[in-house]
Order: C-alpha cells, then structure tokens, then sequence
C-alpha cells in the first residue's frame, strides 16, 4: 500500500480529503498533537486516539538526543516504543536545533551544534536527519531546513531560503525509495511573496509528496501570517497535502484553513492544559480563577470529553490549584477533544458547502464570552 492524498471537497478555499498511508487514514484538514519525547505529555495513546487525531508528531531533535534513534530503531521503532500504531510525522530537527541548542554552526553540509540536555555534540545534515527519521519509522519524513527568526532583512531570507532548497534536493536524495512512507518539502521565503513562489517552484521541480508552509508562526503575528498564506498556500500544488507548521491557536487553525492549509501542529492545546488554559466554543477560560470554586457546571455543556462528561468546574479549579497530576491529564484531554472538534466540524462544513456560514458561527460563539458566574 502507497502513500496518497485524495481532495474530496472544496468551498472556497478550504480543502477536505483523505491521506491514505499503510499505518491509517488521516482525514483532513487534521490537527496533529505533539508527541515530543514519544509521549503526548499528561495522556496515554489510547486517550489521545478518543480525542479523535488520527495522526501525532514526533520531535527529531528530542528524540536523537534522548532516548537516541538507534535505541529506538532497535526497540522496534517509535510506532511500537510509544504504543501508538497509526501515522506519525517527524519535523527534520532544524528548527529546534536553532530554538534549543547551544553552540550552533550553521554551514553548507549541515548544523553542528551541543544538546541542551547534557553539552554533547551533534551534527545534523540533510543525509543525517533522513536517517534519524528512517531509524524513527516515520510516516511522513520532513526535509531538513533552515528557518531564520523574523524580521529579517530580504538578503538574509533569499540566502537562507535557497540553502534550504539545496537540502531539499539532498533530503530527497537521501531519503530514497520508500513506498508507504512520505517525503514533505518545506516552502520558505519570509514574508516575501516572490520568494515564496520561488521556493516553490524549486520543490515542485524536485518533486514531494506534500508540501509544507515553513517559516510562519515564528513571532509575526496573525495578521501577517494571514497576508503570507493569502499567496504561499496559492502557490503549493493543489493534488498534494498543504502542511502549516506549529499552527497554532483556535481562530489561527480556522483562518488557515480558510486559506487552504490541510494539515497543522501545535504544543498548545496540550502545553496549555498543563498551565490551566481552556479552549471552549465560548473563547478561552482560565480554570485557576477564584470564580470556578463553586461552580458545578461542566467546562462545557456541548463537550463529549471526559473532563466535561464527569467533572465539574468546581474540581477542575481544586485539583488546578491542588496541582495535583489529574488536572494536567483532564484538561488537556479537553483541549485536545475541543482541537479534534473544531477539525471535524471544519470537515463537514466543508464537505457540505458551507464554511463561511461556519465560520461565522465560530467567531460570534467565541465573542461571547465564557458563561456568566453563577
Ligand atoms: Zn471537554
């Protein structure tokens, strides 16, 4: 069985389909939990599977430090290390190489750089991040690429972007002959429209099996990310998966979407629930405020996830506060049900032809306002 992607549905320019791979199917537009060190942190794979994701990401630079790619290749590889069967996808490592290493020395060949964790030192080029994603079993295998932090002048981002698109040829060329497994190029370019379509047309002619949008959500802010994917997304192949990176908040994800991204990642649904941040339908409710003491009522009626189904506000705040390890897993089993949610409700808008009245549904729901205090 191939690797494949089929396009069910347009509505402007918001996408439904399937990506097929041996391990599962992952209907999108889909949102993937970041499993960074082979766990979704605060939750067991089977939870995470209920919350309704079809697909988790695994972190290259974690996991080649600690607990090291060759002990998991020859552990069975991550699928079976951390119990998850369906597809995983793995970022190349660059980009938190430049976010958590020391000591980096970024050349033509690759990164050399020293571990956060205890000052070891590592490289990682193209060739390398390939064979750390084969020993990982990945299922979708990202180019390695180079991000500069933003602003940046426009000498900067076309010098950086076209070393990212000389190791994108060298990812593929490493990456080899795999069926059922998917190679991803990383479009850069900044802001820049002209680089953008550049980069490409650079990975078209190389050839990819989806497409990703690299280089947003790095500080920019919503506005500007929006005016950037208005032509980025334009410019990636239509019959191919879309993949924004580290995307990102609710309103975020939608305007994404809307813009004709098919797949995303982002820590916060899971990092948020750990410091006591609740995504709702009705914006976003802190559960340490002295207001929830009290209160008896579910975090949200509409909710099917567990914390919603059997707790209520009044014990979600005491074991917050109690900092005690259930509340970390309870919320982030909401904010992860509330993300997989909103994809399913964006996948049938879609399907069905009506995703600006959808999207206009959302935003009035959110500029609501949590329920008023008893
Ligand atoms: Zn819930």
């Amino acid at each position: 069985m191939t690797f494949s992607f089929d396009l069910k549905a347009t509505d402007g320019k918001a996408r439904t389909g399937l990506i097929s791979t041996p391990r599962g199917e992952i209907r999108t537009p889909a949102f993937m939990p970041v499993g960074t060190a082979a766990t979704v942190k605060a939750m067991l794979p089977e939870s995470v599977a209920e919350t309704g994701a079809d697909i988790l990401l695994g972190n290259t630079y974690h996991l080649m430090l600690r607990p090291t790619a060759e002990r998991i290749d020859r552990l069975g590889g991550l699928h079976k290390f951390m119990n998850w069967e369906r597809p995983i996808l793995t970022d190349s490592g660059g980009f938190q190489v430049m976010s958590l290493a020391d000591l980096r020395k970024l050349t033509e060949r690759g990164v050399t750089f020293k571990s956060h964790i205890d000052g070891s030192k590592h490289e990682i080029t193209p060739e390398r991040s390939m064979e750390i994603q084969r020993l990982l079993g990945s299922d979708i295998v990202m180019c390695f690429d180079e991000c500069p932090a933003l602003p940046a002048d426009r000498d900067r981002i076309a010098e950086s972007m076209r070393l990212s698109m000389r190791w994108a040829q060298r990812s593929r060329d490493a990456f080899g002959d795999r069926p059922g497994h998917a190679l991803f190029g990383i479009q850069q370019g900044g802001l820049e429209e002209d680089f953008r379509a550049e980069s490409a047309e650079a990975l078209r002619a190389i050839g990819f099996d989806g497409y990703a949008v690299g280089g947003l959500a790095v500080g920019e802010g919503q506005a500007a990310m929006f005016g950037c994917l208005d032509f980025a997304a334009d410019q990636l192949p239509e019959d191919k998966p879309r993949y924004l990176m580290g995307v990102g908040k609710p309103d975020d994800i939608v305007g994404a979407v809307a813009r004709g991204i098919d797949m995303m990642d982002c820590v916060l649904p899971s990092r948020s629930g750990r410091t006591g941040q609740v995504f709702t339908r009705r914006g976003v409710v802190n559960i340490k405020n002295a207001r929830h003491a009290d209160d008896p009522r579910p975090l949200d009626e509409d909710c099917r996830c567990l914390a919603c189904r059997s707790y209520s506000r009044a014990y979600l705040h005491h074991v917050f506060r109690s900092q005690e390890i259930i509340s970390s897993m309870l919320l982030t089993w909401h904010n992860l049900t509330y993300y997989q949610d909103l994809m399913q409700q964006m996948r049938k808008a879609i399907a069905a032809g009506r995703f600006d009245a959808w999207q206009t549904a959302f935003h009035t729901s959110r500029a609501q306002g949590d329920l008023a205090p008893l």
